[in-house]
C-alpha cells in the first residue's frame, strides 16, 4: 500500500522514533510547530477518524492511555495539545489516521 506512514512504520522511510510497540508508533514530526511536535499513529491502517468503526476503535483507548506517558518521555512539561486533522477542510495531509502532540509552548485556541 502507498501509504507515508504505513513505510515509516515498516522502516522503509526513516523517522526519530519516540516510542514503539506491537500496536502503535510515535516519531517526530517533520516539521515542528511547537517545541516538542510528535505523531502517534496505529500500526493498522486507518485512514482518519471517520474510519473508525466498532471493529477497529480499540487502538483509540490504548493510544489515549499511552499518550501521558509518551507526553512525559518527550518532556514536555505545562500540558499539551492532542490535535487529529480529519479530511480536507481539516488540513489532513497524511491519509493514516495519526494525532499530533504538541507541547512546551503557551497555545491559544485558534491555533
Ligand atoms: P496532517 O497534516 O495530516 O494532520 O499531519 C501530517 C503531519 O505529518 C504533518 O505535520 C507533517 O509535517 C508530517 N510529515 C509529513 N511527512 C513526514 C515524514 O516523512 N516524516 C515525518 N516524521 N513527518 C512527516
Ligand atoms: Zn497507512
Amino acid at each position: 500500500m502507498d501509504c507515508l506512514f504505513c513505510n515509516i512504520i515498516a522502516g522503509e522511510i526513516p523517522s526519530k522514533k519516540l516510542y514503539e510497540d506491537e500496536k502503535i508508533l510515535a516519531f517526530y514530526d517533520i516539521a515542528p510547530i511547537a517545541p516538542v511536535h510528535f505523531l502517534v499513529i496505529p500500526k493498522e491502517h486507518i485512514q482518519s477518524v471517520d474510519e473508525i468503526t466498532p471493529e477497529n476503535s480499540a487502538i483509540l483507548s490504548y493510544i489515549f492511555e499511552k499518550i501521558g506517558f509518551l507526553a512525559e518521555k518527550a518532556g514536555i512539561e505545562g500540558g499539551y495539545r492532542v490535535i487529529s486533522n480529519c479530511g480536507a477542510n481539516a488540513g489532513q495531509t497524511v491519509p493514516h489516521l495519526h494525532f499530533h502532540l504538541l507541547g512546551n509552548k503557551e497555545m491559544n485556541w485558534n491555533c
